[in-house]
């Protein structure tokens, strides 16, 4: 459970690396991007919400500098984006060594890796014990994004996020009426993987979650 992780007292990145123009304000990034990829949600969320500072996480080298890359030839070439940036990362590994408690409004993670067979089901990045950092993560009233297009994964996501006593499902219309619309437009298709499913006319199951305060009963 989460009371009997030892957490750092404080994250060890330095933010102002990322966001030299965001520097001056000793600010944290508030939207996270778990298998960030190519980095399209980044992309689309940046320049609509300038005001908050956008991470990805992504743990396949490559695939980072490739985002990077992509971030700083945007930079070059408008004012935009200098609130968004990648770092690589294994999002299983420790997540509080990057956030600080409550310090998340929004944690994606959009089309993550199925690993169908039931061995590998521990490798799947929604976990009870995962979640629990999630939770740590996030500040209350914050969301967590999930979409797939595997329904097998959609259910199992959708399980352990109803489980766990500090998320609560949210209904979709709920949140484009909270004037998130936006951001659930660029977690349906801005994705490389997300427009993959759309060019194959693939299903896509969205389930959202708030983090809550008081414990639910379940
Ligand atoms: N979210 C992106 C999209 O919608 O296009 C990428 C989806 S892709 C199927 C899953 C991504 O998660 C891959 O880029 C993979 O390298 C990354 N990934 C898998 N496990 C990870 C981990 N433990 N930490 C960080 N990234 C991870």
């Amino acid at each position: 459970s989460d009371h009997s992780l030892v957490y750092p007292s404080s994250p060890c990145i330095d933010w102002t690396t990322h966001y030299p123009a965001f520097a001056h304000a000793g600010q944290r990034p508030s939207f996270a991007d778990i298998g960030c990829g190519f980095g399209g949600l980044l992309i689309a969320l940046a320049p609509q919400f300038p005001d908050n500072l956008i991470i990805g996480l992504e743990i396949r080298v490559q695939v980072t500098q490739y985002v990077q890359d992509r971030i700083t030839a945007l930079r070059a070439t408008t004012d935009d984006y200098q609130n968004v940036s990648v770092v690589r990362a294994n999002a299983m590994k420790f997540l509080p060594n990057f956030f600080e408690k409550a310090s998340l409004t929004a944690l994606f993670f959009l089309f993550p890796d199925p690993h169908f067979k039931t061995r590998k089901h521990k490798a799947r990045i929604i976990s009870q014990t995962l979640l629990a950092e999630y939770a740590y993560v996030l500040a209350p009233g914050g969301i967590v994004y999930t979409i797939t297009d595997v329904e097998d994964l959609a259910q199992w996501m959708r399980a352990h996020l109803d489980a766990h006593p500090l998320f609560q499902f949210v209904e979709e219309q709920e949140l484009r009426n909270e004037g998130k619309g936006p951001i659930l437009d660029a977690v349906y298709g801005a994705t490389e993987e997300g427009k993959k499913v759309e060019r194959n006319a693939g299903q896509k199951w969205l389930a959202c979650f708030r983090r809550i305060q008081v414990k639910k009963i379940n």
